[in-house]
């Protein structure tokens, strides 16, 4: 009996399983769990992201206000001073002049920050507006996305017995496994699905080269683990 019977047959087990975990997930169910699921997680990304904006645009907006009342305050100074000039006998007509082109410039200061004022209050009411639309579609995508997983569940229940029994059955043959082996086998186990490749016509038939007649005899006699000169897997021969 060559020395990969028990590896082999472990081999076959865990493919089984494989099988099994994937045609419970090829199910109509499951695909549709994992659609809504990730249509859920979009959708929270999305929330995020228009929560972070939200917040940077009302930051703005405190800043911008914070402005607008300086800007204020000092209009009402400048209007007050020009008022006092206006009953004054002794001013110039040009620092009357002057005193109204500052409170012209003022006002156009004042005007400007009012027009970003409204665009980003304007650009907070849309995002609100989204967040409110996001929240709701997700809410919706939740409800479907519980009922699918209830008949995930029973079908999960199904597959479970299996699965379970396989479960148990590899890690029963695991432990009579060499650790180094199994070692080896995991590491193939990265690239390959098939690690164990059978000797036929000798052939590897993980990779179909043609095994020089020293290999083939080596594997044929048992003696030791054999690798395939090719690939690099563990070759087998019943
Ligand atoms: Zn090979």
């Amino acid at each position: 009996m060559s020395r990969l019977n028990d590896l082999w047959e472990y081999q076959s087990r865990e493919l089984q399983l494989l099988k099994l975990t994937k045609e419970m997930k090829s199910s109509p169910a499951y695909q549709k769990k994992t659609k809504l699921h990730k249509i859920l997680t979009d959708h929270q990304n999305r929330i995020h992201e228009y929560e972070e904006e939200l917040k940077s645009h009302t930051e703005q907006i405190a800043a911008l206000e914070t402005q607008l009342s300086q800007q204020l305050h000092e209009y009402e100074l400048e209007n007050s001073e020009l008022e006092t000039m206006q009953q004054d006998e002794e001013v110039t007509a040009e620092e009357l002049t002057e005193s109204r082109k500052s409170i012209e410039k003022l006002c156009g200061k004042i005007n400007a920050l009012n027009r970003d004022l409204t665009k980003l209050i304007a650009w907070c009411e849309e995002i609100t507006q989204n967040i409110t639309k996001t929240f709701s579609d997700a809410k919706r995508a939740k409800l479907d996305y519980d009922a699918v997983r209830t008949v995930c569940d029973a079908e999960k229940e199904n597959f479970a017995p299996k699965i379970n029994e396989l479960k148990k059955e590899l890690e029963e043959r695991k432990a009579s496994i060499p650790p180094e082996l199994m070692k080896e086998y995991e590491a193939l186990r990265k690239n390959y699905s098939m690690p164990v490749a059978k000797v036929a016509s000798g052939q590897c038939t993980g990779c179909y080269m043609k095994l020089s007649s020293v290999v083939e005899k080596r594997v044929a006699s048992g003696s030791a683990i054999v690798r395939c000169e090719n690939c690099g897997r563990l070759l087998f021969m019943e």
